[in-house]
């Protein structure tokens, strides 16, 4: 069976970070919805022209082009065994729209963690990340810094500090999580898919917590 992850959390929480880790722990791919954009946005593709405001504002991409998006890559040979999502779904129209979709994959969404974080740790987290050229990889000027300043560990590539990091561009996605995204808390403890994950802790412990959430290999 195909296991499929949402991380669930405002933005800072922690989810690039963790999404990667539980992606080389459990063998499935880690799929970011901002990831793909940012990709987009420095090849320059239609759709990368179609969004680089949206982002750069901190406001949420439409529906349909989103949804489309992740649907293509949820098809490719990586996402065999399942992904970890994160940044998708956003609402609830996304959430729906991704259910209808793993159900055509023979799946479902399997656990969904939503980490916490107070607000004041979120700022001084965004506020700190730099981010890699390549692939995105993630770190932090003081919490997680790299080994060699402005050069990711993993793939020798610039870190940079992403546009939409800056302090009223983060004010206004946290904004845009409280009203669209923090619904899906709800919804998916309706499902009774929803973990509450401590993220206010070091990284290290939060991936242990995450970890103990998810379903053994094999259920
Ligand atoms: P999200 O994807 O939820 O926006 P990230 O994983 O990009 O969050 O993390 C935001 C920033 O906070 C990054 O700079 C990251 O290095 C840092 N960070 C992530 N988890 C922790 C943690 N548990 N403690 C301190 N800093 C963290
Ligand atoms: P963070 O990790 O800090 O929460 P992301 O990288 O997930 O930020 O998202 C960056 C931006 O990409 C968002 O502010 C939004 O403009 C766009 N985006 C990402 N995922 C979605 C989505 N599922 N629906 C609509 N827009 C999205």
């Amino acid at each position: 069976m195909r296991l499929y992850i949402v991380l669930l959390g405002p933005p800072g929480a922690g989810k690039g970070t963790q999404a990667e880790r539980l992606s080389k722990a459990r063998g499935i791919a880690h799929v970011s919805s901002g990831d793909i954009f940012r990709e987009n946005i420095k090849n320059q593709t239609e759709l990368g022209t179609q969004v680089k405001d949206i982002l750069d504002r901190g406001d949420l991409v439409l529906d349909d082009l989103t949804i489309a998006m992740i649907r293509d890559r949820l098809k490719r040979a990586d996402c065999e065994m399942g992904a970890v999502l994160d940044g998708f779904p956003r609402n609830p129209a996304q959430a729906d729209a991704l259910e209808v979709m793993l159900a055509e994959f023979d799946g479902q969404v399997d656990v969904v963690p939503y980490i916490q974080v107070p607000r004041d740790e979120l700022i001084s987290r965004l506020s700190g990340r730099w981010t890699c050229r390549a692939e995105g990889h993630i770190f932090h000027a003081t919490f997680n810094p790299p080994q060699v300043e402005g050069v990711c560990d993993h793939d020798g590539s610039e870190l940079y500090q992403r546009e939409d990091d800056k302090r009223e561009t983060v004010e206004r996605r946290i904004s845009v999580y409280l009203e669209q995204t923090a619904p899906l808390i709800d919804y998916y403890r309706g499902k009774g898919k929803l973990v509450e994950i401590d993220g206010n802790q070091a990284i290290d412990a939060v991936t242990s917590d995450l970890l103990a959430a998810m379903p053994e290999q094999g259920d």
